[in-house]
């Protein structure tokens, strides 16, 4: 089927990017699948979720997803749980920075229960009994309390923020340098300082990565682009690397 990116009888990573209404800014979903059951990757706001849910139930029933990853706060990622939580059985993972702010998007307390705060090291997840799913601390990219899923069992690292493109035509980058032109003006605004990109850099290269899915816009495939993708990001200056003090002025 065509949203499947990684399709194994094991194991399945399935990806929806055409879910979001066209004044909304588009947004990537994800559900990664092992042995039948399930984690879904930032599931977005209000107006995805039917669409989604049906979409997802051609895969795997609803209540086999068995995880919720919340990358962050934002409310293209958040702003449908209550739905999530009352149509499954799952479990809500996301920053302990976040746990009590998500309750503004309508979460009815008596799904407290089910919202995992994530200290700011990440944790390990199972899936289906024997995939161990990384969730890495990504703080900073671009909020404070971030993180980033690595699938050992596909090789996939799903970026969230990182990595965002906006306006491109494809969903696979074919060409690196010409690609920047759509990522460059939203990582030298949302992303926070080179320094983190440095520190990201040097805790994803130590991981086989074979794809990197942002939450938003193309994927990166295969090892060469992967590795052009994390130099580029190495190098950038973004955030208060570019902030003076001609930009904070009183205006006139
Ligand atoms: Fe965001």
């Amino acid at each position: 089927m065509k949203n499947l990116i990684y399709d194994t009888p094991e194991h399945k990573v399935v990806f929806f990017e055409e879910l979001t209404p066209a004044s909304a800014v588009q947004s990537n979903q994800a559900l990664i699948i092992h042995r039948g059951e399930g984690m879904l990757l930032d599931p977005g706001g209000h107006k995805v979720f039917s669409k989604l849910i049906s979409d997802i139930s051609l895969y795997i029933p609803p209540n086999r997803i068995k995880y919720i990853f919340l990358s962050h706060q934002d409310p293209d990622i958040v702003a449908s749980i209550n739905g999530w939580l009352m149509t499954t059985e799952a479990v809500a993972y996301v920053s302990k920075l976040w746990t009590r702010f998500i309750y503004h998007f309508g979460l009815d307390s008596q799904f407290e229960d089910r919202v995992m705060p994530m200290d700011d090291g990440g944790t390990r997840i199972t899936l289906g009994g024997d995939c161990q799913l990384l969730i890495l601390p990504a703080h900073f990219l671009h909020s404070e309390g971030n993180f980033q899923v690595y699938d050992p069992c596909s090789k996939i690292l799903f970026s969230g923020d990182l990595g965002a493109s906006l306006g491109q035509d494809y969903f696979f980058v074919e060409n690196f340098e010409e690609h920047i032109k759509y990522m460059e003006g939203f990582h030298r605004r949302y992303m926070v300082s080179n320094k983190i990109l440095r520190f990201w850099a040097n805790m994803v290269r130590q991981l086989d990565i074979e794809m990197i899915v942002p939450q938003h816009g193309a994927i990166f495939r295969g090892k060469d682009m992967v590795n052009r993708f994390i130099n580029w990001l190495e190098n950038l200056e973004v955030g208060v690397d570019l902030m003076t003090q001609e930009k904070y002025k009183i205006p006139l």
